[in-house]
């Protein structure tokens, strides 16, 4: 072999290493793994399992940014935060749904579930003000606060919040979870995911099944007082295309001078609710509307949280899909469950 040919064999088999390589890069590339993100996020954690080709980190914090820096009550540079400050802010695309969603629940459950209880929230100690003892709240304190509660005196109007009063504040914490769960969602499949499941703080969206080719499996908690460490679990669920979100009056909770003060507040009363719901699991169109539903039947109580859920699936059943709930009611000592008729998850 004379050199020039040496050189040429040289260079072919250097080309066909290279090829071989590139081919074999390219086949771990595609080859899709399911993955694991977990972290914190508003306040709350997230486990996000898929199966792609390529971690999509990035992509999620970047979701994760942009909806804080709408919905966020903690940032004081959301759009949330700004309108309830009264600054001029033109309203966004995650904002905007949220708003319209909390419209059709707060219609829907009669005014029970209302974004704009945020006085009341804080008032109660549940907000981004300090908690201080209300043993001695008298109606006209609550009335007080009454008048500057109520969705009608919001209105959305051309990218805008009008408010007829200053002191109209918004609390998107019944929504937001449920909210990040759909965008989240939304972001994998646009990434060519199949394969996912989201939970955020509890709320939970799944597609298609997980790394062992079975549906997923999700619990719904006991609903028993205590640290959310160690949750013993009421029903696993064996799913494979769901929105659902849980509330619940047994981890958010403190007591003044004897009396229990959860972290739902009847919008109408002005107080924290007391009854014997004590969880509320709803599966929903979206799992933002499951989670504004699962507040409205917390605020409403089982019976009234039945006929709610029986006219949200009516209006779901309009689209093509289903709302469906799952109560867990305290009655003495023992927990009682009450489903609507089309529960037909397990
Ligand atoms: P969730 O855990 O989804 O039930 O949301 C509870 C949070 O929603 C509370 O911590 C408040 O910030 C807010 N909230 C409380 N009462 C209401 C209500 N009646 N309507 C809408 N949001 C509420
Ligand atoms: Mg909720």
């Amino acid at each position: 072999m004379n050199s020039k040919k040496r050189i040429v064999s040289a260079a072919m088999g250097i080309a066909i290493a290279a090829v071989m390589i590139f081919v074999f890069d390219e086949g771990k590339k595609e080859q899709p793994v399911y993955r694991v993100e977990q972290g914190k996020v508003f306040g709350t954690y997230y486990t996000i399992r898929y199966e792609a080709a390529s971690d999509l980190k990035d992509s999620l914090s970047a979701a994760f940014a942009e909806f804080d820096a709408s919905l966020s009550m903690f940032n004081p540079r959301s759009t949330l935060s700004a309108i309830n400050a009264n600054r001029d802010t033109t309203t966004d695309a995650f904002f905007e749904s949220m708003f319209a969603e909390a419209e059709r629940v707060w219609r829907l459950s009669g005014g029970a579930f209302d974004i704009s209880v945020a006085p009341m929230v804080n008032y109660w100690g549940f907000g981004t003000r300090a908690r201080e003892s209300r043993a001695a709240t008298t109606e006209a304190q609550i009335d007080s606060l009454r008048a500057f509660v109520g969705f009608e005196k919001i209105q959305l109007v051309n990218h805008r919040i009008v408010k007829s009063d200053p002191r109209v504040m918004l609390d998107a914490g019944a929504v937001a979870k449920g909210q990040a769960c759909d965008v989240v969602a939304a972001m994998l499949a646009r990434n060519g995911c199949t394969n996912y499941l989201v939970e955020i703080g509890g709320e939970i969206v799944c597609r298609g099944v997980n790394a062992k080719g079975e549906k997923w499996h999700i619990g719904i908690t006991k609903p028993v007082e205590g640290t959310s460490q160690h949750q013993s679990l009421q029903e696993v669920l064996a799913v494979s295309d769901l929105k659902m979100a849980t509330s619940g009056n047994y981890r958010n909770f403190y007591y003044d001078k004897g009396e229990r003060r959860s972290h739902t507040i009847d919008p109408r009363t002005g107080r924290p609710v007391v009854h014997s719901l004590l969880s509320a699991t709803v599966v929903s169109s979206s799992c933002m509307r499951a989670d504004a539903l699962a507040t409205a039947c917390m605020v409403l109580g089982a019976e009234e949280a039945l006929d709610l859920i029986r006219r949200a699936n009516e209006e779901d059943k309009a689209q093509g899909s289903e709302t469906a709930c799952y109560l867990i009611i305290a009655q003495g000592d023992t927990l009682n469950v009450a489903t609507s008729p089309n529960w037909t998850i397990n």
